[in-house]
């Protein structure tokens, strides 16, 4: 079983112009390769693959303009080349778009894998430094974990991380429990389970957006290109990290605390993107970080020995009457209390979804079906055929 953890570190001014040499070669490579291989297509119809990309590499690292390609360790390099062949499978199965390039302003990072790190004495030290690593240690690698990759990142903000992943040593599977849970994408708040808890992001949360706001207007009073700019474009930056970091936070003592108490969790396998494209969703959505939360509980119900049940997006959790099964027509998003016109039962609108998610996720448990219910059928049956097998 793979883990990764996660740690923030301070290069000294060696490392540090090293790292950055790095991530500007690994940027250069991965912009470069895209470019060739988005020209072979485009104009010969031609599949270029890594192992064509990669001997390219090599060609470059032996012309005159692009000798600092051998400065740093080729692992990264390399590495960066097998991300974007990732990238294309992953279009080429249209689950994501056409690879984008690499811009500096994003950060960057690079993947040293075990022949381009030591692991000694619990500190790491990477390929061309003779210093380990200076690691803030939040949390500790399990006793006789050994990492096999690390993965250097430097944010927007300027800030540094290194990702260690490991095999997971111990056996994390937790003992059965009978209970199970539905959630549904609050509107109002971050998450509402089928027990009728209703879970908000924290209070703090709205202390950072007045001091982004306030950096946000003091950056779009700088003028362009100056110092005082850029100054203020790593305030900004430092602040949305930090609302990322106590999102994660929050987040996964809640992911941890549903897997804890719960056997099977089912969600709706929502597209993330449609819905913040809805700017009355928008907020909340890309707030609550639908996406992260069903990723933490992915990975987790792995570790843990539970279950996650995907319920198909287009089932109609909101406009089903969870107790006599009767799907109103409209169910506007600002109605956030119903009666059902057939049993006339009271319904708050979050948990009744939440509710239905769970009843169908123990279906589809069941069964192993996937879930159409008839509203929808002809709207899916028209995009599965697009859908490409998988
Ligand atoms: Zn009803």
């Amino acid at each position: 079983m793979k883990k990764a953890f996660s740690y923030r570190f301070y290069p000294t001014f060696q490392q540090e112009l090293l790292l950055r040499r790095t991530l500007g070669c690994v940027r250069l490579v991965y912009n470069r390769a895209l470019a060739v291989r988005t020209e072979g297509w485009y104009q010969r119809q031609e599949r270029i693959g890594y192992a064509q990309t990669n001997s390219l590499l090599t060609g470059w690292k032996r012309q005159e303009e692009f000798q600092f390609l051998n400065e740093v360790s080729c692992v990264p390099l390399q590495q960066s080349l097998r991300h974007l062949q990732t990238a294309f499978t992953h279009f080429f199965a249209k689950r994501a778009k056409y690879p984008n390039f690499k811009k500096k302003r994003n950060g960057g990072s690079a993947e040293f894998t075990r022949s381009a790190f030591k692991w000694k004495e619990s500190q790491v030290f990477l390929a061309k430094c003779d210093e380990p690593l200076k690691i803030r240690w939040s949390r500790q690698l399990p006793s006789g974990a050994e990492p096999s990759t690390v993965t250097v990142r430097l944010n927007r903000a300027g800030q540094w991380y290194i990702s260690i992943r490991f095999d997971e040593p111990r056996n994390l599977k937790l003992e059965p429990v009978a209970q199970s849970v539905g959630l549904d994408v609050g509107i109002s708040s971050l998450v509402t389970l089928s027990t009728g808890e209703k879970i908000a992001n924290p209070k703090h949360f709205n202390r950072h957006y007045k001091r982004l706001r306030r950096a946000q207007k003091a950056l779009s009073r700088k003028q362009k290109g100056s110092r005082n700019r850029e100054k203020a474009r790593l305030k900004v930056a430092r602040i949305h990290q930090q609302i990322t970091n106590s999102r994660k936070d929050h987040l996964h003592k809640l992911t941890t605390r549903l897997i804890r108490e719960n056997q099977t969790i089912a969600v709706e396998s929502l597209a993330v993107k449609n819905m913040v494209k809805n700017p009355k969703l928008a907020q909340s959505i890309s707030d609550a970080g639908w996406g992260e939360m069903v990723r933490q509980l992915e990975y987790k119900c792995q570790w843990y020995g539970r279950t996650l049940v995907k319920i198909d997006q287009w089932f109609p959790s909101s406009k089903r009457c969870g107790n006599c099964g009767h799907i109103v027509e409209r169910l506007p998003l600002n109605v956030r209390e119903w009666d059902c016109p057939v049993c006339g039962i009271d319904h708050d609108r979050d948990v009744n979804a939440a509710k239905n998610i769970i009843a169908v996720g123990h279906t589809v448990k069941v069964c192993g079906a996937t879930v159409r219910p008839e509203e929808s059928k002809s709207r899916k049956a028209g995009a599965m055929k697009q859908k490409p097998k998988s």
